[in-house]
């Protein structure tokens, strides 16, 4: 069971080899309530992996992620969602025919599914719930647009709405503001400094100025290993970090 000083998420000596090839090796890193971590690091250095093997997208070879008490690697990926995990792809993955409103209104944790949500009855519970999400995503004056008519950057907020709508205790993003516009990037930092309020979030990214916009704790990863970790400031002028990323 989860106790007062037990982290929201420890990963532990954790491991996945593709035929013999270590993409994350022996990793151990842990997110607090509340925490906005982010994980950068050049390409290749398995910061897409992590957060598959958080999600149970991918099974661990070895090592332990314990999330609120409970063991992940040995739950499916619908277990791990229901468990309270939200993931975001780099990709974003809406129903392109559907509105803004029906694309939150069928994330809604009750009426799971396309047919099922769509024919249950909107209770003031779900439009309260749209409404209020929508607003955080910036969306509120778009709710009876189709989805396929927004910007790529409106989309990427509706997909974390999706997510959002389903109050994961943990938020996982991968590459957020990529394709963003600058102002779309401070309009994201000021969400994910929103949503954080009540949730710890993990963000994959590479644009630095975003990253020491919103990090607490930035940790660098290269060949599945952490080569750095502390505060934005702290890594930044970690020698070994400007070497094998922040010079480039
Ligand atoms: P990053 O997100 O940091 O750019 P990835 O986590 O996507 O890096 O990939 C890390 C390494 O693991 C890469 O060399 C990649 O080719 C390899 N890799 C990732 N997923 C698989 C897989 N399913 N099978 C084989 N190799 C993989
Ligand atoms: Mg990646």
């Amino acid at each position: 069971m989860q106790t007062g000083n037990e982290p929201l998420l420890s990963v532990t000596d954790l491991t996945v080899s593709f035929d013999g090839f270590r993409a994350v090796n022996d990793l151990s890193f842990s997110v607090r309530e509340g925490e906005l971590r982010v994980i950068i690091g050049p390409n290749g250095a398995g910061k897409t992996t992590v957060l598959d093997l958080i999600c149970g997208r991918t099974r661990a070879t070895s090592g332990s992620i314990r999330f609120k008490g409970t063991e992940l690697t040995r739950l499916k990926e619908h277990e791990i969602v229901r468990a309270g995990v939200g993931r975001k792809f780099q990709n974003p993955s809406i129903y392109e025919d559907l509105t803004v409103f029906e694309n939150l209104e069928i994330s809604y944790p009750k009426g799971r599914g396309i047919m099922g949500s769509l024919l249950f009855r909107r209770d003031t519970a779900v439009v309260e719930r749209v409404n209020e999400v929508a607003h955080t995503i910036f969306l509120d004056d778009q709710l009876d647009r189709r989805a396929e008519d927004l910007s790529h950057g409106q989309k990427q907020w509706l997909e974390l709405g999706m997510l959002l709508i389903q109050d994961p205790a943990l938020l996982m993003l991968d590459e957020p503001v990529a394709g963003m516009t600058v102002s779309e990037r401070v309009k994201t930092a000021a969400l994910l400094k929103d949503i954080i309020r009540t949730r710890s979030v993990i963000v994959i990214e590479h644009d630095m100025g975003f990253v020491e916009e919103i990090a607490h704790q930035v940790t660098v990863l290269h060949q599945g290993r952490i080569l750095s970790e502390g505060s934005m400031e702290y890594v930044k002028n970690d020698p070994r970090v400007i070497e094998v990323y922040l010079g480039h």
